[in-house]
């Protein structure tokens, strides 16, 4: 068809920030291609409350299960990437990308790229528990030559807390926003250089206006260089290559 690919995006992890993928998206496409250019995409956007009761049970084989076979679906529809849009189940990344024959466009990808382009290598990792205490994103990260830190048990428990109690209910706090630069100032003050909204609804509580250091936005990294790959010519290696 025209010159973007489809892409398929698992969302609704929350709605709140699949929104704004697909606003970043297409806002990219339409900056690069002009005139009425937009993406071209399928959104898969899940009930929320179904996904954090699989979550907050543990239950990542039922998780791997649902989200593989919505990916698959996509790309049965035509989609020839996906993207996930949600930092917490690239936990499953590699149940997924092994359920297709389309790539999946990891998260960790642009984001690793981002903070090595800022030339740092030791960053403060936000998120929920499952991405700051297990390492399916910080690996990745390790990967590329950046090092994470995460907050001490009790931010860790507020960190999650505002995410799910408020963030992916549409709640925007200036307490929160408040306990949230406090925990990135104490690790600045422990030796991090920048900081990773590594939870997609992070980065519409806290902007880089409110910090000191530099804020690696994980959704809008994820969104663009979801673009730029829909936009990137198949027979030349694409933006996941780089
Ligand atoms: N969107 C969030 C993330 O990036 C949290 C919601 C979820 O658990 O999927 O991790």
């Amino acid at each position: 068809m025209g010159p973007v690919r489809m892409l398929g995006l698992l969302g609704g992890m929350s709605w709140e920030s699949s929104i704004e993928y697909e606003r970043i998206i297409n806002e990219r496409v339409r900056c690069h291609l002009g005139g009425t250019h937009s993406a071209d995409m399928i959104i898969r956007s899940f009930d929320f409350s179904d996904i954090e009761t699989i979550q907050a049970n543990g239950d990542w084989e039922t998780a791997s299960r649902v989200l593989s076979a919505a990916a698959v679906d996509l790309q049965t529809a035509g989609a020839e990437a996906i993207v996930l849009c949600t930092n917490t189940m690239h936990r499953l990344a590699d149940d997924i990308e092994a359920a297709l024959h389309v790539p999946l466009l990891h998260i960790a990808e642009p984001t690793a790229r981002a903070i090595q382009s800022a030339g740092m290598d030791r960053v403060l990792l936000l998120g929920t528990r499952y991405t700051m205490e297990q390492d399916f994103i910080s690996s990745r990260l390790k990967a590329r030559g950046v090092s994470t830190m995460i907050p001490a048990e009790a931010d860790r428990e507020m960190v999650h807390r505002v995410i799910y109690d408020e963030l992916v209910r549409g709640v925007i706090n200036d307490e929160s926003r408040r306990l949230f630069t406090e925990t990135i100032r104490e690790a600045v003050r422990m030796g991090a250089s920048g900081v990773v909204a590594g939870c997609t609804e992070i980065e519409l509580l806290v902007s880089a206006d409110d910090l000191d250091v530099p804020l690696f936005p994980t959704a809008h990294l994820h969104a663009e260089f979801a673009a730029d790959w829909a936009m990137s010519d198949p027979l030349t290696p694409g933006p996941e290559s780089r």
